[in-house]
């Protein structure tokens, strides 16, 4: 009898604590639902699909708390997930990795480009209909970690992530799986061939795909042999110059920021870095302007002239009027953003006749100022640039911005994650 009750008791509290879940679990499927309908509502209201919610993306912290409408895209098919991963490191359980925009862009090739994967990052094999993956993305862009080992993991044409790290000149320096191929035969070592990427140790010249070309055949038919290479293809880069420590920078700030209210200086960090929070939420941007920073950035032409627009920075740009570049390793460009075969070989075709021209005009006697007319817009050329925190504020929000030009968001994202990286306090908010 007592045990029946006790049965019967059990049972009501299981019906119970049941119904109570499905209740938590219906509410909590409303809410997400409104606050999604919600989100939609917004993203319509703006003309080609941009919605508020790009626009917060890039600032993170201004985006609503459980943020769910990750998958809100532009007329592009761009959704807030990709702009997310411009510029920020999104969680690794984040669950739209494989998310793509109308051009087979997933959302994490965005962040393997931009090296904003998480650090222990294991998803690399989350790819797009092509079958290029997250790896694929990151090996382009030299943003694989040290111990990576899925080098054979393939595309739908059988392109390993050792061919494109062997394109853009990523491998590590022990490789030797040369031999992998894909389905045309076309080993990592062609690959790397072609694109003038081969260490001095290699010597598998009789590698040969399926039309029976050789890695040797490779370097005749493009002329990138040893003293007859004739360029370099080089990717952008950024690299903080040494500045003042994260200490030393907060101390200077806060030390400037104080004499106007003559206050006394912090004795903890937290207190520190409220005030110097303060300072930037308030628009007390003034004093920003007495800690200074610089880059040393690879870019090209195009995305230098753009750069130099702003007036309150300093530069110092390679000359093309007194530097020569006929020694092939200092012809350097720079690949165009997305550029895929065939279109990528008729790029380097042109790359091949501009050099032959300046090669041609120097020899002749023309003198490097003029020749240079020849060179094209994606001709690489090193920048070191500094100024403030106010104007570098200024320069990331405009130059990481939607509307800022893809070559340009990717330079200024390399640069910005330096800066957030050293002094949080000063830039984790943009
Ligand atoms: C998306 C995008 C598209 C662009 N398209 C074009 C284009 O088609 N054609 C073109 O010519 N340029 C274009 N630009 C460049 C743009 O016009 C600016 O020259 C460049 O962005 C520099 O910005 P800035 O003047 O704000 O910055 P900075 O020169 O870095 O100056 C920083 C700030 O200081 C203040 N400041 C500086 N100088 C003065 C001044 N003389 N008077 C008053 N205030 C001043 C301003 O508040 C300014 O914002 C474009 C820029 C962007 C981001």
């Amino acid at each position: 009898m007592t045990k029946r009750v006790a049965k019967t008791l059990t049972a009501k509290v299981l019906r119970k604590q049941y119904l109570y879940n499905k209740l938590v679990t219906d509410k909590r499927r409303a809410i997400f639902q409104a606050r999604r309908q919600r989100a939609l509502e917004v993203s319509n209201m703006v003309e080609g699909g941009w919605s508020q919610f790009h626009i917060e993306a890039t600032k993170w912290r201004k985006l609503p708390k459980k943020f769910s409408a990750w998958d809100i895209a532009n007329d592009d098919g761009w959704t807030v997930a990709h702009e997310a991963a411009m510029s920020w490191v999104l969680p690794d359980d984040f669950p739209f990795w494989g998310l793509a925009d109308n051009h087979g862009v997933i959302v994490g090739h965005v962040a393997a480009r931009q090296g904003t994967l998480p650090f222990d990052f294991n998803q690399w094999a989350i790819a797009n209909e092509a079958g290029w993956s997250i790896a694929h993305e990151a090996a382009k862009y030299g943003n694989l970690p040290m111990d990576f080992e899925l080098w054979d993991l393939a595309d739908n044409r059988g392109r390993a992530v050792a061919h494109s790290a062997a394109r853009s000149g990523h491998l590590p320096p022990d490789f030797n799986q040369w031999a992998l191929a894909d389905y045309a035969g076309w080993t990592v070592a062609h690959e790397a061939a072609l694109h003038g990427n081969l260490p001095d140790y290699f010597n598998q010249w009789a590698l040969a795909d399926v039309y029976e070309e050789t890695v040797a055949d490779v370097l005749a038919h493009y002329n990138l042999k040893g003293e007859d290479k004739a360029m370099i293809v080089v990717s952008q880069s950024a690299k903080l110059l040494v500045h003042l420590n994260a200490e030393q920078m907060y101390a200077l700030i806060e030390a400037a920021g104080r004499v106007c209210y003559q206050s006394p200086m912090s004795t903890n960090p937290d207190a520190q870095e409220k005030f110097i929070r303060g300072l930037i939420g308030r628009g007390h941007h003034s004093v920003l302007e007495h800690g200074v920073l610089g880059f040393k950035f690879v870019t090209d032409r195009g995305v230098m002239a753009e750069l130099t627009r702003h007036r309150l920075a300093s530069f110092s740009v390679e000359s093309t009027r007194y530097c020569r570049y006929e020694d092939p390793d200092s012809f350097k460009v720079i690949c165009p953003f997305e550029l895929a075969s065939p279109e990528y070989n008729s790029w380097l075709d042109a790359m091949n006749n501009s050099k032959k021209a300046y090669d041609a005009f120097l020899k002749a006697g023309v003198p490097p100022q003029i020749a240079r007319s020849v060179l094209p817009q994606c001709f690489a050329t090193t920048i070191y640039m500094t100024a403030n925190v106010r104007e570098w504020r200024h320069v990331f929000a405009l130059r990481t911005s939607s509307a800022a030009h893809p070559q340009m968001r990717e330079l200024m994202g390399l640069a910005l994650a330096q800066a957030r990286d050293r002094y949080p306090v000063l830039f984790d908010d943009l």
